[in-house]
């Protein structure tokens, strides 16, 4: 399981903390906690929601569940919010989710189908335990990789490496981009998982040797090495990210069957990058490839620090590791403010437990606050607030994810 965002701690010790104004905000970004929040609500008023031109349709029963409706309503909100940010749309159509209460607490998986529900459309099972906590939920990778599989065409079975492959690897980079994850977390589950998915003795390549480990964790190390790869190649200007966006514009999703070449030409075609892809998985498809990652850590400045890591910024590719996990979503809420002399004071408290883990990092206290004229939030240190008027009284404090130096 997912270990609880540190700000969550923080927000929870701290009652009330001193803000201090340092620079205006930058450019508007998606604003993702009205979405998640729209979205659930209509989930638990509908059993169903959109993301853009798709439905997610739900068969749950909320009274089988101890959290009750909303909380189970806002995973599964949460997680197609962060795979349409991540595609840029979201995958399918139409994806029916049914989630079967089984005894117990946590999130116990899930299977998705092509064409699994009764009209022969996408269906994401998931079995999810009756005590579920609201941690839990918040925590949970497993609605999200299943939603990830909907933007992959089906491919021939010995190439499902690639399936569970990007399942594996995007499922935590979509999360992140949208705020829901560190990226800390992020690269530290990578420096563990990834040796998981390494060739051993007598490998014959991912599309002929179907272990565990080289279908999830080697498909996912193909998918790190791809990104990277294309983000050289494009001095960082496109990413895996890019080409998968290509796939699913040329029509490509979990409904349609495919062969890896088509997906491969047309992932690399988006990218413009002769033929990152291709090469590969010419490496890794049917000989062990690449056995030695410790040179890509290196490159990317990712050191194993203790039970953690740290990050190099000076390391060569550290702009790649950043881009990877940058995030660009926001979500604001606005809070009772207290004024005390110079200084906004805002109560934590007072910020709804499904918003605690983000970072407030932008405020307005003017009418129309939205992310062009707010200003940034360093916390900790008190300072004047020249710009913001301190006769209104709440804030309006814009979110932004990525709460990791
Ligand atoms: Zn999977």
């Amino acid at each position: 399981m997912i270990a609880m965002p540190t700000t969550r701690t923080l927000a929870g010790c701290l009652a009330a903390l001193l803000l201090s104004i340092a620079r205006p905000g930058s450019a508007a970004a998606p604003n993702v906690f009205p979405q998640i929040a729209q979205r659930a609500a209509a989930c638990v008023a509908d059993q169903r929601f959109a993301v853009g031109d798709s439905v997610v349709e739900l068969t749950f029963d909320p009274a089988a569940f101890a959290v009750g409706a909303t909380p189970v309503c806002r995973w599964v909100a949460q997680a197609a919010t962060a795979v349409a940010g991540y595609f840029g749309r979201f995958p399918v159509r139409h994806e029916h989710v049914v989630i079967r209460p089984v005894d117990g607490d946590g999130v116990h998986g899930g299977t998705t189908w092509g064409a699994g529900d009764t009209d022969g459309r996408p269906l994401s099972v998931i079995r999810l335990g009756r005590a579920v906590t609201l941690a839990e939920l918040d925590d949970d990778w497993v609605m999200t990789h299943e939603m990830v599989h909907l933007a992959v065409p089906s491919v021939p079975r010995n190439s499902h490496w690639l399936e569970e492959g990007i399942a594996t690897y995007v499922e935590p980079i979509a999360r992140v981009q949208q705020g829901q994850l560190s990226a800390k977390k992020v690269w530290a589950d990578m420096l563990h998982g990834m040796p998981k998915g390494l060739p051993a003795e007598g490998d014959r390549g991912l599309d002929r040797t179907p272990t565990w480990g080289r279908t999830y964790w080697g498909g996912a190390l193909f998918c790190l090495l791809a990104d990277v790869e294309i983000r050289r190649r494009t001095h960082n200007r496109s990413g895996l990210r890019e080409a998968l966006r290509g796939v699913i514009a040329a029509g490509g999703n979990i409904e349609q069957d495919w062969p890896v070449a088509k997906i491969i030409r047309i992932a690399d075609d988006a990218t413009r990058d002769a033929g990152a892809l291709a090469g590969l998985y010419s490496e890794m498809g049917d000989a062990p490839g690449p056995a030695d990652i410790d040179s890509l850590w290196r490159r990317l400045g990712v050191v194993a620090d203790g039970a953690g890591i740290r990050f190099v910024d000076d390391a060569p590719d550290a702009a790649i590791r950043k881009a990877i996990t940058a995030t660009d979503a926001t979500g604001a809420y606005s809070s009772p403010a207290l004024t005390l002399g110079g200084h906004y004071v805002v109560a934590f408290g007072a910020i709804p437990p499904d918003l605690s883990f983000y970072y407030p990092a932008y405020v307005c206290a003017y009418p129309n606050c939205s992310l062009a004229n707010a200003q940034a939030v360093q916390l900790g240190a008190a300072q004047n607030y020249p710009n913001i008027d301190l006769a209104i009284p709440h804030l309006d404090l814009i979110f932004r994810g990525g709460f990791d130096p």
